[in-house]
C-alpha cells in the first residue's frame, strides 16, 4: 500500500514512522523544510522512555515527488487542515482514501467538502508524542487507534487499513460510527485542554480549585447536551471520566496550555468553539464553552500569536 502522511509534525511522525515499518510504501510531508532535511539524512529520531532509536522515513517537501497514493493520513493541527487540503492533487488518484486521526470536529467535513468524491475515514488516536525539534520526537504515550467509515469506503478497505495499522502496533480498533470515539474524546478535551492553557497549569491541579472543578463539569455537560441532541452515541459519565484522566495525567501539561505557553495558536475553535457552534444549530445555550472560546481568542490576540 503506498502511504502518505500530510503535516510530519509529533504524530504524522510517529504514525508515519511505524507504519513504514510494515513494509508500506511510505512517504512524510511537511512544509518544515529544516524538518524534512534531517528527516532525510537521519531518519525519525525517536525517544521513548530511557531508549532512543531511528527509523528511516522517505520525506518530502514536494508532492509531486510522491504521485497517487492509496491512503493519505491528514496529521496537520485542525487550524491548518483547510490550508493544507489545497493543492493535493499530485498525491490524489481515483482510488486515494483519506484517513483523519486529527483531535476536535470540522477537520472530517473539511475533507469532505474539498474530496467527497473519494472515500474517507477518520478516527482518533490514544498515542501520545511531541516534537522535540527537526526529525526527532518523543513518545510519550501507546494507545490506540479507533478507525471508522465516514464516507464512501467498503468495509473490506477499513479492515485493509486495520490491517496495516495491527501490523505497525498502532493497536487499531474498528467502530461502527465513530462519531461516537471522535466526540468521547472531544468531550474530555473540551473540559481540560483551555482551562489548563487559561490558567498555565498542569491537568491535575483543576481538580484542587472548586470554581475550576465546576467550569471543567459544566463545558462537558453542555457539550454532551450538544452530543445527544445530534444524535451521536457518546459513553456514558463523560464528567467523571474528564475528571479521572484529569487526575491519572495530573503532572501532564496539555496541548493547548503548551501551544499557548510557546506562542503557537491553539486548536480551540475545533473543540469548546466548535462544540458552541454546533450548539447553535441544535438550538442548546453553552455559555461556559463560548467563554472559554472567546477567553483563548483573546490571549492568543494579547500575546499575538498569527
Ligand atoms: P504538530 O504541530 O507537531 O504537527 C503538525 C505538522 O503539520 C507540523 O510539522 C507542520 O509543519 C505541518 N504542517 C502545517 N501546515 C502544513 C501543510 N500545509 N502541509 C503539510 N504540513 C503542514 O501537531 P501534532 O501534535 O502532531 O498534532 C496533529 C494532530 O493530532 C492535532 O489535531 C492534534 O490535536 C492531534 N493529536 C495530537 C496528539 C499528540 O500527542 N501530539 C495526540 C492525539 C492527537
Amino acid at each position: 500500500m503506498k502511504i502518505a502522511v500530510l503535516g510530519a509534525g509529533a504524530m504524522g511522525s510517529l504514525y508515519g514512522s511505524f507504519l513504514s515499518q510494515s513494509g508500506a510504501d511510505l512517504w512524510l510531508i511537511d512544509i518544515w523544510k529544516e524538518h524534512i532535511e534531517e528527516i532525510q539524512k537521519k531518519g525519525i529520531t525517536i525517544e521513548e522512555g530511557e531508549a532512543s532509536y531511528s527509523i528511516p522515513v522517505k520525506a518530502t517537501i514536494d508532492k509531486s515527488q510522491v504521485g497517487p497514493v492509496d491512503l493519505l493520513l491528514i496529521f496537520v493541527k485542525s487550524y491548518q487542515t483547510k490550508k493544507a487540503l489545497e493543492d493535493l492533487s499530485p498525491l490524489i488518484g481515483e482510488e486515494t482514501t483519506f484517513l483523519t486521526l486529527q483531535n476536535g470536529l470540522g477537520n472530517d467535513e473539511a475533507i469532505v467538502e474539498r474530496y467527497g468524491q473519494n472515500a474517507i475515514l477518520a478516527g482518533t488516536s490514544s498515542f501520545g508524542a511531541t516534537l522535540l525539534g527537526p526529525g526527532r520526537i518523543r513518545v510519550a504515550g501507546r494507545g490506540e487507534t479507533t478507525l471508522g467509515i465516514l464516507r464512501g469506503a467498503t468495509t473490506e478497505s477499513l479492515e485493509k487499513v486495520a490491517q496495516l495499522f495491527r501490523q505497525s502496533q498502532l493497536n487499531p480498533r474498528i467502530e461502527e460510527n465513530v462519531q461516537g470515539p471522535i466526540w468521547d474524546k472531544l468531550l474530555v478535551n473540551v473540559g481540560i485542554n483551555a482551562l489548563t492553557a487559561l490558567m498555565q497549569i498542569p491537568n491535575g491541579r483543576l481538580l484542587d480549585h472548586k470554581g475550576l472543578l465546576y467550569l471543567l463539569e459544566q463545558a462537558v455537560r453542555e457539550a454532551e447536551e450538544v452530543a445527544k441532541a445530534l444524535q451521536v452515541p457518546t459513553s456514558p459519565q463523560p464528567v467523571e471520566k474528564t475528571k479521572k484522566i484529569a487526575q491519572v495525567t495530573g503532572h501532564n501539561f496539555s496541548s493547548m496550555y503548551q501551544d499557548l505557553h510557546n506562542g503557537r495558536r491553539t486548536e480551540i475553535d475545533a473543540i469548546n468553539g466548535k462544540v458552541a457552534a454546533c450548539a447553535k444549530s441544535v438550538g442548546l445555550p453553552t455559555p461556559v464553552n463560548e467563554t472559554l472560546g472567546l477567553l483563548i481568542e483573546a490571549m492568543t490576540e494579547v500575546k499575538q500569536i498569527k
